[in-house]
């Protein structure tokens, strides 16, 4: 039984700090993995193969499929609606979006018949953690190999975050195989992860110098204000993405409302019109839009996950 050290990689400043130390010391069998949303920017991309390059450290890519959890929504759809009193239009129209596009994001939600949110973030889970532990974890454990679980977290991105321990034994298989988390940047700040680069002699993600606090889905379900609005103004075939993508969910969920951005107060009348286009507007005022303020507007960090698999 030997010990595999899997590092998960985003394309952002902390990872890309973890794969740089993991690139001083060498430990045995590593892997590093970069786990495909399709909600990334193309310059995170190019910046993976970027890195491929000047470290000479390959980055194995890996996404989630949610084609068969789809055809079984699909097929509940048409058994069942109809008992629970959904009108036969929504039924039909339900039926014929829930369809895959092999985009992991965007099926995921089509499957859900939502977008996920900061009270239901089953986003980073789904699409990053999940395909990284099936493809790459799990199966070595299978084999009786133990894992290593690299995390480019640092404590003062959150609460959470700062109660996490730099080791810690995250599960045991069957075979008494061993996963266990391994947080080396723990104590790091943002500095120490851009000192790492230039230690190293590698660029960072350009997407930092173009408004992006994080780097990670474009947007992110939880990106500030300051940020949409940096979005909308650089990027805004982003947005035209996700206002297509909206259209698509909406017609996938059972009420026909689905908007990326979810609702503060649950009020689902008021919801299906706040579209990405209501937010960006909202996102070009300076004050104001006080009804929009769980988006984040501070420096907080984006997501609660505790993998380090997003920024
Ligand atoms: S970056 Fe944001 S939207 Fe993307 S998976 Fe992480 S929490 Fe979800």
């Amino acid at each position: 039984m030997s010990e595999h050290n899997i590092l998960s990689i985003s394309g952002g400043k902390d990872s890309t700090a973890l794969l740089l130390l993991a690139r001083e010391r060498q430990p045995e069998n590593m892997q590093a993995v970069f786990a495909d949303t399709g909600n990334e920017h193309p310059q995170t991309y190019d910046y993976l193969h970027y890195l491929e390059q000047a470290t000479g450290m390959q980055i194995r890519w890996v996404k989630g499929d949610f084609s068969a959890q789809i055809t079984k929504k699909r097929e509940y759809v048409l058994a069942h609606w109809a008992d629970k009193g959904v009108p036969q239009t929504a039924i039909d129209r339900a039926a014929a979006a829930l369809v895959p596009s092999g985009i992991p994001f965007l099926d995921l939600c089509i499957w859900k018949g939502r977008f996920p949110s900061a009270k239901a973030a089953f986003c980073s889970e789904e699409l990053k953690r999940n395909p990284i532990q099936r493809k790459v974890q799990f199966p070595l454990m299978d084999t009786g190999h133990d894992v290593i679980s690299w995390q480019g977290v640092r404590a003062d991105e959150s609460l959470r975050r700062s109660l996490l321990i730099e080791n810690d034994l995250a599960l045991t298989n069957n075979n008494g195989a061993e996963m266990w988390n391994y947080r080396p940047i723990l104590k790091w700040t943002a500095q120490d992860c851009f000192d790492m680069h230039k230690k190293h002699g590698i660029k960072h993600n350009p997407l930092y110098e173009q408004g992006m606090g994080r780097v990670g889905c474009m947007p992110c379900i939880n990106c500030r204000k300051d940020e949409l609005l940096e979005i909308s103004k650089r990027f805004p075939e982003e947005i035209d993405r996700i206002r297509q993508w909206e259209l698509a969910v909406k017609e996938a969920s059972k009420r026909g409302a689905s908007t990326f951005f979810a609702a503060p107060s649950g009020d689902s009348a008021w919801s299906a019109t706040q579209t990405i286009d209501v937010f960006v507007e909202w996102a070009q005022t300076s004050r104001g839009g006080k009804q929009f303020d769980f988006i984040r507007m501070d420096d907080g960090p984006l997501c609660s996950s505790i993998y380090g698999l997003c920024e």
